[in-house]
Parts: structure tokens; C-alpha cells; sequence
């Protein structure tokens, strides 16, 4: 049996790093030429670091690209997906970038040999889960793992400063890493079919 795999990009597939000192709040640091530090655990970067709107908004249009070109991979996402996708899986990326950022996130795709089948823009990601048939869902925003789980499909939710408050929920798993990622895909599989394990 071959299963469709939704994957998110920012913050799933990218090392962030260290909730305190994230690359988002590196690079405001460095945008802003002032101390920016965690104030609140939300998805909200205005409420997150305490800038304005205005702030917000002059850093997204001056450096988003740069987050995107200069985030790292997670090594062992890499190793994993292309287990998945020599195993013969569907990996379908579905990331709430814009679609005007898809071939700086395509070109950074390949250049760290980060295997998929298809790339999806959508900040509402449930109704694309659900379109192209989504068996397990992997994201790291509490808002889209409730969305995509209310479809009933099985959702991993990577832990974040910003989903700390999350309240549980029978289809969601909440892990710390990519090991534990391929456990959960294990688990998904030795569940649904005797499909052979990840090594
Ligand atoms: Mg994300």
C-alpha cells in the first residue's frame, strides 16, 4: 500500500532553531537593530516578538526571501522523506508561503535534495488534505493540525513555542522531532497494512 503524505515546509522541513533565539527572531533582531526576544507563545509574530504591524510588515517585504534562502534543513527530515519516497509514497508539500516565494522554495528544495512530488500553496490547508487525499498529515501550526484532524485524517504536530497550549485531540500526535515523526509513521503504517518499516 502507497500513501499520500502532506507535509508542511516552515518550521517542519526547516531547523528554526531554539525557540528562544529563532531564525525569525535572529533575523528581526538583525532588521530591527533592536533586542527582540520571545514575549508570548503564538503563531502571531507581532505578538510573538512585541513589534508592530508596520515592523511586521516592512520585515516580510524586505526579508522573508532571506529566511527562505538561509533556514537550514532538518537533516533527518531528508533522510526520512527519502525513505518514503524510494518506498514508493506520495510526498505533497503544502506550505501557507505564497505562491510568488515557489521557485526561491523549490530552488532551496533541491539544493538540499529534499525529495517531493508536488508543491502546494494554501493557507487553508484542509480543503487541499482533503483534495488530494491526504493520509497523514504532518504541520506544525496548531490551527491547520485542528483543521486537517476535523477531516478525520491522522495529523503529527511538531512542537512549537507557539502550539505549547495545545489541548489534545484524538487524531493529532504531538512530537518533539523527526524521530519521533518516523515512529508515528511506523505506528501509521503497522496499523493500516504490513507495509515494511522505516529502517
Ligand atoms: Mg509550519
Amino acid at each position: 500500500m502507497k500513501y499520500n503524505f502532506g507535509i508542511d515546509i516552515d518550521g517542519v522541513l526547516t531547523d528554526e532553531g531554539p525557540d528562544e533565539n529563532s531564525i525569525w527572531q535572529q533575523k528581526l533582531n538583525e532588521f530591527l537593530d533592536r533586542e527582540i526576544s520571545l514575549k508570548e507563545n503564538t503563531y502571531d509574530l507581532r505578538k510573538a516578538f512585541a513589534i508592530s504591524d508596520q515592523e511586521l510588515n516592512d520585515f516580510i517585504e524586505q526579508k522573508i526571501e532571506d529566511v527562505y534562502n538561509s533556514v537550514e534543513p532538518v537533516a533527518k527530515a531528508k533522510k526520512i522523506l527519502k525513505q518514503l519516497s524510494k518506498a514508493g509514497h506520495r510526498l505533497i508539500l503544502i506550505t501557507a508561503r505564497g505562491a510568488e516565494h515557489r521557485s526561491l522554495t523549490e530552488k532551496w528544495l533541491k539544493n538540499n535534495n529534499i525529495p517531493f512530488d508536488e508543491l502546494h500553496h494554501a493557507k487553508a490547508k484542509a480543503p487541499i488534505a482533503v483534495k488530494k487525499e491526504i493520509d497523514l498529515f504532518i504541520d506544525d501550526k496548531q490551527e491547520n493540525a485542528l483543521e486537517v484532524a476535523s477531516e478525520n485524517i491522522p495529523v503529527i504536530l511538531v512542537s512549537k513555542y507557539h502550539n505549547n497550549n495545545f489541548q489534545g485531540h484524538k487524531q493529532i500526535t504531538k512530537v518533539n522531532n523527526w524521530d519521533e515523526i518516523k515512529e508515528n509513521i511506523n505506528l501509521f503504517f503497522s496499523k493500516n497494512t504490513h507495509s515494511s518499516k522505516l529502517s
